[in-house]
């Protein structure tokens, strides 16, 4: 087998299939109206995309809550539910090539990053979910001995996902899998900016024996497919990734209609705090600069504030910006691009947009600061004030706002003044700093000495208006189920 690297990209990109057709009860449709997709890498046309609305969307519920109900998938035992996921995974994984290349070429992402993370990514979650399905037990209640009161959790209904386009696999996985794997319906809407590599996934799901109906996808824009869905009356939850203005119409949307449950994961503006006495700080600065660029800094928990103490020593800014350079924005599928362009033009305009407000409200430009077409390269501000927009807004781009701090109360002051507490991060040698840093910190996951370790046996989300869900691990499972409580009386006489 052709090693990754050492496969022809480019090549087969050229003859890549972009079906952009939505799919309903197990099949490939085609909608009233479509949008052209084209490619961020080099502007070619991708395909034509079905643009989801409330027709589509009615039709995908109706499918899905006739499947609920029939008992087709959710009356399968957890056992056979977890045969197919597993199958599943492995179809993935054969897939790996292509789907590797709609992830570069839909988003832009560099094909080497979709291949070593997102499709693994993707497959991992699957597997791990999979496996988890029939070893979650019920609770029994401690009655008293004329009554039994048995906690269980039953699959909720259908679920709708409505998920973002910087790791659209990935993110579609992450709901996907829990909602699937406790036997529920989902009707997912991916970005109209990612659409490809979901609806592939789901040609895959049903290959793998996945019933009709228990999986349709509405691609569509935000407003036509995504509202329509958020606001049906026949969906019990929606599973929600993306911006935090988005999350609160969900929100509002849920209100609206049927109370529908609302899991948001949201926007961030981490904080990476590095203490003066952190024992390596090559390796300190190498981790966020690491983080922050990954993805061309298309990510929710990118550490995008860098808190440093005074005292630091010049190699850490050296380290920080050798790394920073590394991310030169290019051809992503090249095997050797560490970079490629943001997602499209207007993204690229709006990350401009905060460069020359960082330039404008004073803050120091270090590196970086140019962009053209979709591309901006990797740019770090210096002596950047917790009041500046870049400090304070959710950019989505490769910008890193560089502050410094005095002592440990001013570092999470700092940290805790914003919004959002998705991720953080604190690099230090002393231990009871290290703890009482981690406990002060406002965010759904703390890291302590490193910062991107992740995996699927912890959860992932975060806390005020980076969101409530919270996808990955056992806990997933919360949010794709209801709780029921079954009083069982057994002797009469002990009333
Ligand atoms: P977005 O909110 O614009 O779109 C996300 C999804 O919502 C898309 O499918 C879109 O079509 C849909 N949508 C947009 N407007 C809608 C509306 N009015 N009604 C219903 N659906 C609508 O977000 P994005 O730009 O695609 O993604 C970037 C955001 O996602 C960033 O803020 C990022 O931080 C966040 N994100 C969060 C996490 C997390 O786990 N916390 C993970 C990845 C991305």
């Amino acid at each position: 087998m052709t090693k990754p690297q050492d496969i022809d990209w480019t090549a087969r990109a050229a003859t890549l299939r972009c079906d952009g057709r939505w799919l309903l009860d197990g099949q490939r449709r085609t909608a009233e109206a479509h949008f052209d997709k084209h490619s961020p890498v080099d502007g070619r046309l991708l395909g034509a995309v079905a643009r989801g609305a409330a027709a589509e969307v009615q039709a995908a519920v109706l499918s899905g809550r006739a499947a609920f109900d029939d008992g087709r998938w959710a009356q399968q035992p957890p056992g056979q539910r977890k045969r197919v996921l597993l199958r599943w995974a492995e179809l993935l994984l054969a897939a790996r090539e292509e789907l590797a290349l709609l992830e570069c070429l839909d988003m832009g992402k560099p094909v080497r990053n979709a291949w070593q993370v997102d499709v693994p990514g993707a497959v991992r979650c699957l597997q791990w979910t999979a496996e988890a399905i029939d070893k979650v037990y019920g609770e029994l209640a401690p009655t008293g001995p004329g009554a039994l009161a048995l906690v269980q959790r039953e699959p909720m209904g259908v679920v709708g996902a409505i998920v973002p386009w910087n790791y659209p696999l990935l993110m579609a996985m992450w709901k996907l899998a829990p909602a699937l794997a406790c036997g529920n319906s989902v009707v997912l809407k991916p970005s109209e900016k990612s659409p490809f590599s979901a609806l592939r996934l789901a040609d895959l799901a049903h290959e793998a024996g996945l019933p009709p109906g228990v999986l349709n996808v509405v691609p569509g824009y935000g407003a036509e497919a995504g509202e329509a869905l958020a606001l049906h009356p026949d969906v019990d939850a929606i599973g929600f990734t993306g911006s935090t203005a988005t999350g609160r119409r969900m929100l509002q949307y849920a209100g609206q209609s049927n109370l529908k449950r609302v899991y948001n994961e949201l926007g961030g503006k981490s904080a990476f705090i590095v203490f003066a006495d952190c024992a390596d700080p090559v390796r300190a600065a190498k981790a966020c600069a690491g983080a922050m660029f990954f993805n061309s800094g298309q990510s929710c928990n990118a550490p995008s504030r860098l808190l440093v103490q005074q005292g630091l020593p010049d190699a850490f800014f050296e380290a920080l910006l050798e790394c920073a350079r590394r991310f030169r924005p290019g051809d992503p599928l090249r095997w050797d691009t560490a970079m490629g362009p943001l997602v499209d033009a207007g993204q690229q305009q709006r990350v401009m947009r905060y460069i020359e407000s960082g330039r404008s409200e004073g803050a120091r430009l270090l590196i970086g600061g140019g962009g053209s077409g979709c591309a901006v390269e990797a740019t770090v501000f210096d002596a950047v004030q917790p009041g500046m927009t870049i400090a304070r807004e959710e950019i989505f781009g490769p910008v890193l706002s560089v502050l410094h701090f005095a002592d440990e109360a001013q570092a999470l002051q700092i940290a805790n003044d914003s919004p959002y507490g998705l991720q953080a991060a604190v690099w230090t040698e002393g231990l009871s700093r290290a703890h009482r840093v981690a406990r002060g910190l406002r965010a759904g996951t703390v890291h302590v000495n490193q910062y991107d370790d992740d995996d699927m046996t912890v959860p992932f989300g975060g806390y005020r208006q980076s969101g409530n869900g919270r996808d990955k691990s056992l806990h997933a499972f919360d949010k794709v189920t209801e709780l029921k409580t079954t009083w069982i009386r057994i002797d009469p006489r002990d009333d």
